[in-house]
């Protein structure tokens, strides 16, 4: 294995600007590492090798003039969900299989800014909506620490490149669990901001009052580096909120003193894995030995009603979102036939997988008039509530941890005749987005060789004391450091 492709952005960065290892060299490395394990793996929809040799050679361009920036010069991977210019943007859909956007997502724009190197395009479950990438249209990524497993998803095409070395970093969205599933799944780390730090333009919508974008990463020390790259207000997303930015990097601390941490007894789910929940108490026991004083009888009651209102706001938002793909305006378009209403149809029919098309049906009876105040507007209210539960615990709590998912990775295959059990695997990320609260994976452990993801939740912008929590554990655990034998 090319050693260099396992390199962090921050040991990556030090011998970049030292001029002791070229942006070139490290761009080739990576893209050795996905021929060899991509036939494998499948985490990538596009591989953009000319692109990133292109970038490549400006980024050492910019790194011999001094101009440089800590991701200068880094090979990552951006799930397919996020426009960039020239280069396909497929969501893994039929739909969107052949288009190009004309435009870059503001967070692609951004890390074209600092000078990064794309060498591909992560694959996802179609539209984001699954936990597993076996909802891609196109084919399922492989977990690479147990090729007959899921990598975890939506974003599992980013996570699994990222865990086998193809990208230094990748970018993921998180709309009920999408980033840290499979960053749990994987054993890196994986960070779903605050709803309104990071723009969500350019980014493909599912479910708009959801949707986040975040890093995923090797470790908590890369996750704040992309996170300085990519946070911060747009006039384009009218739902990016305009606070100043910290430098994450400034509170990484290996100290927790003074830190109140919360136990919720509901995320100790029944049904969950016994080595799960085993891993993370241990996990927890660490965080005190650090410093942190922790609570284990915290209680959000209203919790177990957070699947059931993520099933009805995401459905109806995903149905008016997606509404937009009629063959007319983009993508895929049902030519055969001489009737509007025909083409339309059949667009749809063809255009869309089985998961699409049941979210457009529970979405769409969900909003119908009759229907709307007894189930969308319903659900709103408990929206409320939950986020008022989370609100009312962050007075007394700085954190609150659990574990990112009740199960380790499952087999590929195993929940695709039942829908509800792959909803049930997201049971512990859910509730973090409809409360629109930041929550960050980081590995804790494994069970019979397979990665245990903990989470660790915060109030509304308080992204430093998740990575300054979750960099104190890191500091003590070498978890992290683990890399799959692919
Ligand atoms: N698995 C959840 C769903 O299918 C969450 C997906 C996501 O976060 N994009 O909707």
């Amino acid at each position: 294995m090319t050693n260099q492709a396992r390199l962090t952005i921050h040991d990556a960065h030090q011998l970049l600007r030292t001029r002791q290892l070229s942006s070139v060299e490290l761009t080739e490395a990576c893209l050795e590492r996905i021929r060899q394990v991509e036939p494998d793996i499948q985490a990538l929809v596009t591989v953009t090798d000319e692109i990133a040799r292109e970038q490549a050679k400006k980024a050492d361009q910019l790194l011999a003039s001094g101009d440089v920036n800590p991701l200068t010069g880094i090979p990552m991977v951006i799930k397919d969900n996020m426009c960039t210019e020239g280069i396909k943007t497929t969501c893994s859909s039929k739909m969107l299989e052949n288009f190009i956007p004309p435009y870059d997502a503001t967070v692609v724009e951004k890390l074209k800014a600092c000078g990064v190197v794309f060498v591909g395009k992560g694959n996802m479950d179609e539209f984001a909506m699954g936990s597993s990438t076996e909802n891609s249209a196109l084919f399922t990524t492989h977990n690479p620490w147990d090729l007959s497993r899921v990598p975890g998803g939506s974003s599992g095409g980013s996570a699994a490149a990222v865990a086998a070395g193809e990208g230094i970093f990748a970018l993921g969205s998180d709309t009920g669990g999408s980033i840290r599933q499979p960053a749990g799944f994987c054993s890196i780390t994986g960070l779903k901001p605050t709803y309104g730090r990071v723009s969500r333009y350019g980014l493909i919508a599912f479910a708009s009052s959801l949707d986040q974008i975040g890093p995923l990463t090797q470790d908590v020390t890369d996750c704040a580096l992309v996170l300085n790259a990519i946070a911060g207000y747009d006039r384009r997303d009218s739902t990016s909120v305009p606070q100043p930015t910290p430098d994450y990097t400034q509170y990484l601390a290996s100290n927790l003193k003074g830190l109140k941490i919360g136990v919720p007894r509901e995320y100790f789910v029944e049904g969950m894995q016994p080595e799960v929940a085993a891993a993370i108490r241990t996990a927890i026991n660490k965080l005190e030995e650090l410093g942190a004083s922790i609570d284990w009888e915290v209680s959000l009651p209203h919790t177990r009603h957070a699947l059931a209102v993520y099933y009805i706001i995401a459905p109806s938002e995903a149905s008016a979102n997606l509404a937009r793909y009629d063959g007319v305006k983009y993508g895929f378009s049902y030519q055969d036939t001489d009737n509007m209403w025909q083409a339309m149809e059949k667009t749809r029919q063809y255009g869309f997988g089985a998961e699409v098309k049941r979210r457009i049906m529970l979405g769409t009876y969900a909003l119908s008039a009759g229907y709307y105040d007894a189930y969308y507007l319903k659900a709103q209210k408990v929206r409320t509530i939950i986020r008022t539960e989370f609100d009312q615990a962050f007075e007394k709590y700085d954190a609150l941890v659990t574990p990112t998912s009740p199960t380790v990775p499952f087999q590929i295959g195993e929940k695709m005749d039942d829908p509800v059990q792959m909803y049930l695997s997201d049971v512990c990320t859910l509730p973090i987005n409809i409360a629109g609260v930041p929550a960050i994976s980081i590995p804790a452990g494994f069970a019979d060789g397979l990665p245990i993801g903990m989470q660790i939740i915060g109030k509304p912008f308080s992204e430093e004391t998740l990575l300054k929590t979750a960099y104190a554990y890191e500091q003590a655990t070498d978890w992290h450091k683990r890399k799959p034998e692919i």
